[in-house]
């Protein structure tokens, strides 16, 4: 773990804990060529990663924005909420949901940077394509906003 991971960690655990929540999160390093050094963390069905210059990132949501997201740790303390609206939008255009290039149809993305959903696009792409959608939600974009 580098310091900036252990630092993100630390200011997330603690952004948790003052809304009440648990805490105690089982972080784990990957050591998949895709992703080896990022932390992975399953907080109540979403994944959340760690990279090692301690960006803290929600693999599977695409965006997310202020005021109510002012930063990606609020974002990922918030991520199952983030990916419950997101999943009621994905459901009512399954079409447009599937040609997104960030985010994932499945809130759960493992070391290979895939979700467990077979007909994302995820499954198909390249180990660049997936490190960018990993990336994805991180950088407000307005342009993404819909
Ligand atoms: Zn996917």
């Amino acid at each position: 773990m580098t310091s900036q991971q252990d630092d993100r960690i630390k200011e997330f655990e603690n952004e948790v804990r003052k809304r009440g929540g648990n805490a105690v999160i089982d972080w784990k390093e990957s050591n998949s060529p895709e992703s080896r050094g990022i932390l992975f963390a399953d907080v109540d069905g979403v994944t959340l990663m760690v990279y090692l210059d301690g960006l803290i990132s929600i693999p599977a949501v695409r965006t997310y924005h202020p005021p109510r997201y002012p930063t990606p740790i609020i974002a990922a303390v918030l991520a199952t909420e983030l990916w419950t609206m997101q999943k009621a939008r994905d459901d009512a255009q399954p079409e447009t949901a599937k040609s997104r290039v960030t985010g994932h149809l499945g809130p759960i993305v493992d070391p290979n940077l895939k979700c467990r959903i077979e007909e994302c696009r995820c499954q198909k792409e390249s180990q660049e394509d997936r490190q960018r959608r990993a990336r994805g939600g991180y950088n407000w974009n307005p342009d993404r906003c819909s």
